[in-house]
């Protein structure tokens, strides 16, 4: 409660690491002392290792994706269902350590480069976003706009921020990752900073934003295994243009599958986490927002 009397724009923020138990780079980011020194800022940073038993196991999750489990109108159950009550009655907006920011540090399998997830309902979001890009012209913005989902953990505070990085392989650490996420984040923290000192700026810079459209599932039989492959002139080709007639998946017989549909940029292509989920990729529609 450090700064609870100031009238900061943001007074505590939440660096959360293994949402995903095997997902090692934002836990080594928190438990490792890399963070350095976070009190240096007008704002308090807490952190938090979110999936305990998860981390401990080394798994995605024990029953239930635990950021999927954030809606508090679905039902699931187990322990997911019970950590994201105990989380958001703790830094939630009613919570009793209630924070106004969370960064959630996750990696992927594909290749997505550095990824900021943003979800432009939280009006602090793309003019932040926007801030980070002018910075670092090589991040990519991935924005929630078209999807229904709100149950992530990052959606319990005002402003919610996912860092995405890959490609790295589940249950392993990268160390150029692993700077790359850390790189990020002390970007955020200290634009957030800046925010906090001098508020927002008068104008936005320009910023492309790549937009949530929908989802494909691999090809699968009527057992549900699955019947063809990331096609591999695809494979590793996030928030590049696919377009009708390109090459969508290859069968085990070696033929390829045209995509066919609007044009689109896929990301989280060939994602590990996702073949449970039916998604071989994430359609997104690249959006140039002019300045304003
Ligand atoms: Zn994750």
């Amino acid at each position: 409660m450090q700064n609870a009397k100031c009238n900061n724009k943001f007074n505590r923020v939440l660096i959360v690491g293994g949402t995903h138990g095997n997902e090692l780079t934002g836990i080594y980011l928190v438990q490792s002392g890399a963070l350095g020194d976070l009190r240096a800022f007008s704002f308090e940073c807490v952190t938090l290792l979110a999936n305990p038993g998860a981390i401990a196991a080394n798994r995605r999750y024990i029953d239930h994706d635990l950021n999927r489990s954030f809606n508090q109108t679905n039902s699931i159950q187990g322990q997911e269902a019970d950590l994201a009550r105990v989380i958001r009655d703790r830094f939630g907006v009613d919570g009793s350590e209630a924070v106004d920011v969370i960064i959630d540090l996750h990696t992927t399998t594909a290749n997505m480069g550095t990824t900021l997830i943003i979800d432009e309902v939280s009006p602090d979001a793309l003019p932040l976003a926007a801030m980070l890009c002018a910075q670092d012209p090589s991040l990519k913005v991935y924005s929630s706009w078209g999807s229904s989902r709100r149950d992530a953990l990052r959606t319990i505070a005002p402003l919610g921020l996912c860092i995405e990085v890959g490609p790295v392989a589940q249950g392993t650490l990268d160390a150029t990752a692993f700077k790359q996420t850390q790189t990020l984040l002390e970007l955020v923290l200290q634009t957030l900073e800046r925010i906090n000192l001098e508020g927002f700026p008068s104008s936005r810079p320009a910023v492309t934003v790549y937009r949530h459209s929908g989802t494909i599932d691999y090809p699968r039989d009527a057992t549900g295994k699955l019947s063809a492959m990331i096609h591999p002139d695809l494979q590793h080709h996030n928030y590049a243009l696919l377009q009708s007639g390109d090459a969508l998946f290859l069968d085990f017989t070696g033929r390829t599958i045209e995509y066919n549909g609007d044009p689109t940029y896929p990301v989280f292509i060939n994602e590990a986490a996702y073949y449970e989920k039916g998604i071989a990729m994430i359609l997104t529609t690249q959006v140039e927002l002019p300045p304003v």
